[in-house]
């Protein structure tokens, strides 16, 4: 995939009017209210540069599955009054996406102003990539600005559709995703560690797949190592263990020793007879009857530590163990820590690895902390993202 894209700090935008994509998908309690509004906050640089030049600023984004559908609990409103409030300035909301109201808010809108649009998948052409509705969406607007990286992994009419109606670039927080992690798989400064755990080898076939070409060492942990083990020949007792992927995980080493990848399994895990029971050590490979593994031991954990410090370049996607509870979070923080103080680039991919950095206090102290989720995943997996392959080449 070409990550070359432009961005909006490549060109003169100047009293544009601005259809921006944003990821305001934030999570609410059930009165609605928002829980954490850091998706807000980092919308923030891109809507500001663009006003300061003079530009308008229409904000769209989805909020959870409405279905296709207006249903007022998955309203944007919420949205918008604490946008207002960070931005320090008023925002409407248009009771619409592409309508009446969104049209009239949009003919009023003066440089400077900011409005936002009802959440996009109250239409069914939104998800659809209907032509029809992108080119409605499109036509309240003169320029497109793509900032929801969490959604580019999708052909939607707001990611890809208009596109076809607008001239467009890449908003801040997708310009540096595609700097960093397009670098990072390009051409990393090496060598080029990366770390991969979490729950399931069957979440990430495509991933393992594609950073064994890349890396220059490979470190599993999390609960996929054990499929790994399996697959050797181990006995990994109740541990988390896809008794469908052992050929795959036995192709993966193979290609590691083809390739001269050094892949890094924990000699050691921490088990239990239950998440709730005092954990013992023991060997990767032989875990005892009724015993779950539920994080890397203490000497994987000095192994691990030791590969990382010469890396030029960490990839890490995936926690080591059972990070939620204190007694399992021990290898994921120790990783974390690790990581913390590299010198080196240092990139963490993933919904709950990026939850462990922040649950740490580290996510300052890396390089990237990638938004992406699944679009990361699918970046990581070096398959085309739509919603970047949309956007026009750097010149
Ligand atoms: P990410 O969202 O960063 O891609 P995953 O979704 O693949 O990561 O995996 C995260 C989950 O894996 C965490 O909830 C963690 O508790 C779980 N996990 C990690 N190690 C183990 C283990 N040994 N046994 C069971 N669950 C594990
Ligand atoms: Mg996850």
């Amino acid at each position: 995939m070409n990550t070359n894209k432009l961005d909006i700090n490549d060109i003169d935008l100047r009293g544009r009017r601005i259809l921006l994509r944003c990821d305001f998908n934030v999570p609410q309690d059930g009165g609605g209210a928002i829980t954490d509004d850091s998706r807000i906050a980092a919308a923030l640089p891109t809507i500001r540069n663009l006003l300061a030049r003079g530009n308008s600023v229409i904000c769209c984004s989805h909020l959870g599955r409405p279905k296709g559908r207006a249903d007022p609990k998955y309203s944007l409103a919420p949205v918008a009054s604490r946008l207002s409030e960070l931005l320090g300035q008023s925002v409407a909301l248009a009771s619409d996406v592409a309508g009446e109201s969104a049209r009239k808010l949009a003919a009023e809108l003066k440089p400077g102003g900011v409005m936002l649009l009802e959440n996009l998948r109250f239409e069914p052409g939104e998800e659809q990539n209907d032509p029809e509705f992108a080119r409605k969406l499109a036509s309240l607007a003169d320029f497109f600005v793509s900032d929801a990286f969490g959604t580019v992994h999708r052909a939607h009419a707001s990611t890809v559709g208009v596109t076809a109606f607008l001239p467009s670039a890449a908003g801040l927080l997708v310009g540096r995703e595609l700097r960093i992690i397009g670098g990072a798989v390009t051409e990393p400064e090496r060598p080029l560690v990366v770390i991969l755990g979490g729950k399931k080898v069957s979440d990430k076939l495509g991933v393992i797949r594609n950073l064994l070409s890349l890396a220059d060492a490979l470190i599993i942990g999390g609960a996929m190592q054990y499929t790994f083990e399996k697959a050797r020949g181990g006995r990994v007792g109740a541990s988390l263990c896809e008794d469908d992927k052992l050929g795959y995980a036995l192709e993966m080493l193979a290609l590691a020793e083809q390739s001269g990848v050094k892949l890094l399994l924990p000699e050691d895990t921490l088990a239990a007879r239950d998440i709730d029971s005092e954990p013992v050590v023991c060997a990767s490979d032989d875990v005892p009857d009724g015993y779950g593994g539920f994080d890397i031991g203490p000497r994987a954990v000095a192994r691990f530590t030791e590969e990382l410090k010469t890396a030029k370049t960490v990839i890490w996607n995936g926690p080591m163990g059972v990070f939620e509870v204190g007694k399992f979070a021990g290898g994921t923080l120790a990783v974390a820590e690790t990581l913390a103080n590299l010198d080196a680039t240092t990139i963490i991919g993933g919904g709950d690895s990026a939850a462990a950095v922040l649950k740490f206090g580290l996510t300052d102290k890396m390089t990237h902390v990638s938004t992406g989720g699944g679009a990361t995943l699918e970046f990581l997996e070096g398959i085309s993202l739509p919603g970047i392959d949309a956007l026009p080449d750097k010149e």
